[in-house]
């Protein structure tokens, strides 16, 4: 089955499954290239997954 074998947990609903992007900063380098910084999904850390839905469950408070 062509599928993501992402380890183990679900793919985090928050990036899905891109948990980091290349955010443009807006200032230059010197040689003219935009300068990105690598930002990470807060919701998942950067692994992409979501390890367990034990810190989702709000439903039922
Ligand atoms: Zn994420």
């Amino acid at each position: 089955m062509p599928q993501h074998t992402h380890a183990s947990g679900h793919v985090c609903g928050h990036c899905d499954g891109f948990p980091t992007v290349a955010v443009t900063t807006g200032t230059r380098n010197s040689d003219g290239t935009r300068r990105t910084i690598t930002a990470a999904c807060p919701a998942c850390k950067g692994t992409g997954t979501t390890p367990a839905r034990r810190a989702l469950t709000t439903a039922g408070r």
